[in-house]
């Protein structure tokens, strides 16, 4: 400190106005007076009644920054000092003169006054005025520019947090280490519909509860206990996180959390959310998901959903349809688990590189147990919301009773019940497909048509029971003899249809005489004592179409007809061709 004042001393030490203008009690006052306001952290000026500077210390010219220049000729007067300010635009605009008669007009009969003065260079001055008796004052000059910025600042994170804490979705309660509730913001005042001015700032924690205990806040408790209660528990400063239905129904998600401030208790934060509307949704959603769990595990069905390759992600209720287990199915491509035929395998292939929606496609597959299960899938592709592809979501009934009971129907629809062969409507699908095929890849198609001889002298001779037994093995020789490509179908009664792919007259005529010897050389089982077996013969007539031809079924079988009359009329148990064919 002594250090402080030898240094300033030689240049700034004391300041006095002598040369004849001084007014001051002796030197060694001012000598004391200079020392002491030196130390001062403060700009010091003093004023006698004159206006005339008695005393500055160093503090004062270098916060105001005068040049040393100004204290040349001894310390300056007020009217000076004003000049210079003027001139360097301390007071702002104006003509100089006339702002430093301003300055020196209010200094006379001065009043005790605290002002602040913003600089032109931006630092801001706090400025004390005290009259002394005798006439002169005393101005201290505190520079509270740092101050004044903190302040700012101070307000301005003040506003940040009101603006932040007031547009929060959530209720929040600031309460400080001792429970004062330092600060809420309006979205509390909302939740609890608190009346205006129920807190106020610093409320006890514990008031506060009771106040909204006496409204009902905690059901039917005693307000009193209740508050100390939760006071007690929030002395903890415990984070916690709790949901309390409220007297409307109305649900609140309240979490708290302890602020520590250098790892000391500062109080802690609570957040009140309304979650009545998530509560709604999250029961809605239950319900959703309960009754279609019902309506999976009471209904033939399954769901289930595959990733972009295929794989199985999610699967339910596919236990009770196949016997396999959800579990053992998962990350199974779908494709591999199903027991398609290749053409609907193609199809659903086909479809999902090109992620079309599947509707109820049926397809086959089997159960653990080995049976054969149908399946009718309806299945659409999953994207995400960028429009990415993700795989399929979908619902498989199982179909197997009705699929059964379809294919029976068909098969009564198309089949002749006594022998099981096709029948016409059967064949006459077969024709048009042979047909169209036959004609695109330039090949003959050939018809045969056989007719058992004398068969009415079987069913009058033996009985209409051995007349089937007969027709039976009529069917089953011929079919016996043909490839698995040719058709051959009950046309009604004793007559038989027989469609070879490919083959033209030549080799029609060719199978059909095969078909005659072995009828001929077959000995029928009759299971009667007097007549165990028995031997028919069949008249054959073939027709074939040409490539370049296209007629109707019923034409064909007229030509071929044709010909059968033309062997029975020969003598029966023979092969006639039609001329055309
Ligand atoms: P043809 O050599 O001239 O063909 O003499 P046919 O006796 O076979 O002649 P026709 O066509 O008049 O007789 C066919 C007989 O076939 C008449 C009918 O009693 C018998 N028939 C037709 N359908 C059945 C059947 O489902 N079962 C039995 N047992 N007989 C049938
Ligand atoms: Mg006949
Ligand atoms: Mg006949």
């Amino acid at each position: 400190m002594p250090d402080h004042r030898l240094r300033n001393k030689p240049d700034h030490g004391l300041h006095n106005n002598n040369g004849g203008r001084m007014n001051q009690p002796g030197a060694g006052y001012l000598d004391t007076l200079q020392t002491i306001i030196d130390f001062l952290p403060s700009g010091i000026t003093m004023f006698n009644a004159d206006q005339e500077m008695v005393v500055c210390n160093q503090n004062f010219r270098t916060m105001l920054e005068f040049p040393d220049s100004l204290f040349a000729e001894g310390l300056p007067s007020l009217r000076e000092l004003a000049l210079f300010n003027a001139g360097r635009g301390e007071y702002g605009e104006g003509d100089s003169q006339v702002l430093a008669d301003q300055i020196c007009e209010r200094a006379r009969g001065m009043q005790p006054h605290v002002f602040e003065r913003q600089r032109p260079n931006g630092t801001i001055l706090e400025i004390r005025g005290n009259p002394m008796p005798n006439g002169g004052w005393v101005s201290i000059y505190t520079d509270i520019t740092d101050r004044k910025h903190a302040e700012r600042e101070a307000q301005r994170y003040s506003t940040y947090l009101d603006t932040v804490l007031n547009s929060l979705p959530q209720g929040v309660t600031v309460v400080n280490e001792k429970l004062g509730v330092e600060l809420w913001n309006k979205r509390f005042e909302n939740l609890l519909n608190l009346p205006e001015g129920m807190f106020y700032a610093g409320i006890p924690f514990e008031e506060a509860i009771r106040k909204l205990a006496e409204r009902g806040e905690y059901g039917d408790v005693d307000p009193v206990q209740k508050a100390r209660d939760m006071a007690a528990m929030a002395m903890k400063f415990e984070p916690h996180r709790l949901e309390r239905t409220r007297a409307d129904g109305g649900t609140l998600e309240i979490e708290g959390r302890d602020m520590r401030i250098d790892g000391k208790v500062a109080g802690f934060v609570t957040t009140y959310t309304d979650i009545t509307e998530r509560i709604r949704n999250e029961e809605a959603l239950r319900r959703v998901k309960n009754m279609m769990s019902d309506a999976i595990n009471f209904s033939p069905t399954f769901i289930w959903e595959a990733d972009a390759e295929g794989k199985y992600t999610h699967l339910q209720g596919v236990e009770h349809i196949l016997g396999f287990t959800e579990k053992s199915l998962l990350g199974l491509p779908r494709a591999a688990t199903l027991h398609a035929d290749s053409d609907t395998r193609d199809d659903v292939a086909r479809r999902m590189k090109a992620h079309e929606p599947i509707e109820r496609l049926v397809v086959e597959t089997r159960h653990l147990s080995g049976a054969t299960v149908w399946l009718s899938t309806s299945a659409r592709p999953v994207f995400d919301p960028d429009g990415r592809y993700r795989g399929y979501r979908g619902v498989d009934v199982d179909v197997t009773e009705i699929t059964l009971a379809r294919q029976e129907l068909e098969q009564i629809a198309l089949h002749d019940p006594l022998t099981g062969l096709a029948n016409r409507r059967k064949f006459q699908d077969r024709y048009e497909l042979e047909r169209l095929r036959q004609a695109r890849l330039g090949l003959p198609l050939t018809l045969i048509l056989a007719d058992v001889d004398h068969f009415k002298q079987v069913n009058d001779v033996w009985g209409h029971i051995v007349g089937d037994i007969c027709l039976k093995a009529v069917a089953n020789l011929l079919a016996s003899h043909l490839r698995p490509i040719d058709m051959v179908a009950r046309f009604g009664g004793e007559e038989f249809l027989v469609l070879l792919s490919d083959a033209n007259a030549a080799e029609g005529t060719m199978v059909a005489e095969k078909l005659r010897r072995a009828l001929e050389s077959k000995s029928i089982d009759t299971g009667l004592a007097a007549q165990p077996t028995l031997q028919i013969t069949a008249s054959f007539g073939v027709s074939t179409l040409l490539p370049s031809e296209n007629i109707p079924l019923e034409a064909l079988i007229e030509r071929a007809d044709g010909a059968v009359y033309a062997a029975k009329r020969g003598g029966r148990n023979r092969v006639c061709a039609t001329e055309s064919g």
